[in-house]
């Protein structure tokens, strides 16, 4: 199987109270091609600007990603500036420009258009639906999003989640949309528009997924160094649907989306131990497999029934 992504691919300035980056490769499509490709083939889409230089590229190319639709057009690169508070709980943006995003007409590749798996990362609702129109092969799409899109463009972001399987996004962006502060009621909401599996994404806490088959759930990895947590969800979404690529010829059931939630949760923890894509461009894959056993190991659950007392 291969994996079409389709997202900002950008330059980040980011702050967070353990120092600042002025200017660092990012972007969701970006952090989530890094992420995924441990598990699969990748093909990016999406615009650079002519500041997008070689370096940018092999950054992506050292991970085996297909980079032969990142198209480069005349202008800037997407860039966002970001400020997290001091217990990287809460962040504002301060700047966003979209550059060479504007105007943007993805035309993909047969590659492209081939992959099985597909995630619409957060970019305008447009392009995303764009880019799900040409990936007729298609057997599982999932969407991600954010504030600024829910807030300027509900309803095609709306009708982008008619065409897709599966929506992530975060705990609070989830009852924005759905205008619904119960997560399960949510939840129902959205399964009503299209997507069978909405994944609340929350920080620090993990991650809740709910499906039309029943809801699990998965803390974060506990760690002591935690030092910018731009780009941990697109890092989630790349191990999730990296691990679904990975199970070609499976049903794409509860369970295994509930496994494919421990691989999210590894790439995730990794992505924020280091400033930008550091450390998810330098990673192991047995770095990867200790960490989804030690997640294994604390969240299995021993507790036996009970004679309790009436
Ligand atoms: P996350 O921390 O998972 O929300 O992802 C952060 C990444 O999203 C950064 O690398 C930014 O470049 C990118 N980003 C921020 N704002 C937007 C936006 N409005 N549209 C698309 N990508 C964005």
């Amino acid at each position: 199987m291969s994996v079409t992504v389709v997202g900002s691919i950008a330059f980040d300035a980011v702050t967070t109270p353990f120092g600042s980056r002025e200017r660092m490769l990012g972007g969701s499509a970006v952090h989530f091609a890094l992420a995924a490709s441990f598990f699969d083939t990748v093909h990016v889409v999406g615009p650079v600007g002519d500041d997008f230089d070689e370096e940018e590229y092999e950054v992506l190319r050292a991970r085996g990603v297909d980079t032969r639709d990142i198209e480069h057009v005349a202008g800037r690169t997407f860039f966002w500036r970001g400020e997290y508070s001091w217990d990287l709980s809460t962040r504002q943006t301060l700047d966003t420009q979209l550059g060479v995003f504007a105007g943007f007409e993805p035309r993909l590749s047969d590659e492209s258009r081939g992959a099985e798996l597909v995630f619409l990362a957060n970019i305008q609702p447009q392009l995303q639906r764009q880019v799900r129109a040409q990936c007729t092969a298609a057997r599982f799409v999932a969407l991600d999003s954010m504030n600024l899109w829910i807030e300027t463009e509900r309803p095609a972001l709306i009708e982008a989640l008619g065409g897709v399987d599966c929506l992530m996004l975060n705990d609070s962006e989830l009852r924005e949309l759905t205008r619904e502060p119960n997560l399960i009621r949510a939840a129902r909401q959205i399964h009503g528009w299209g997507p069978s599996v909405v994944v609340a994404k929350r920080g620090e806490f993990g991650a809740a997924m709910v499906t039309r088959e029943g809801f699990f759930a998965l803390p974060a990895f506990p760690l002591e160094t935690v030092l910018d947590p731009t780009g941990a969800g697109d890092c989630f979404a790349g191990g999730f649907m990296g691990y679904l690529g990975a199970h070609s010829g499976h049903e794409i059931n509860h369970e295994l989306l509930s496994q494919a939630m421990a691989y999210g949760t590894a790439l995730a923890s990794f992505n924020v131990e280091e400033f930008g894509v550091q450390r998810v461009a330098a990673l192991t894959t047995d770095e990867i497999a200790e960490r989804v056993a030690e997640l294994g190991g604390m969240t299995r659950l021993t507790a036996k029934p009970l004679a309790l007392r009436g």
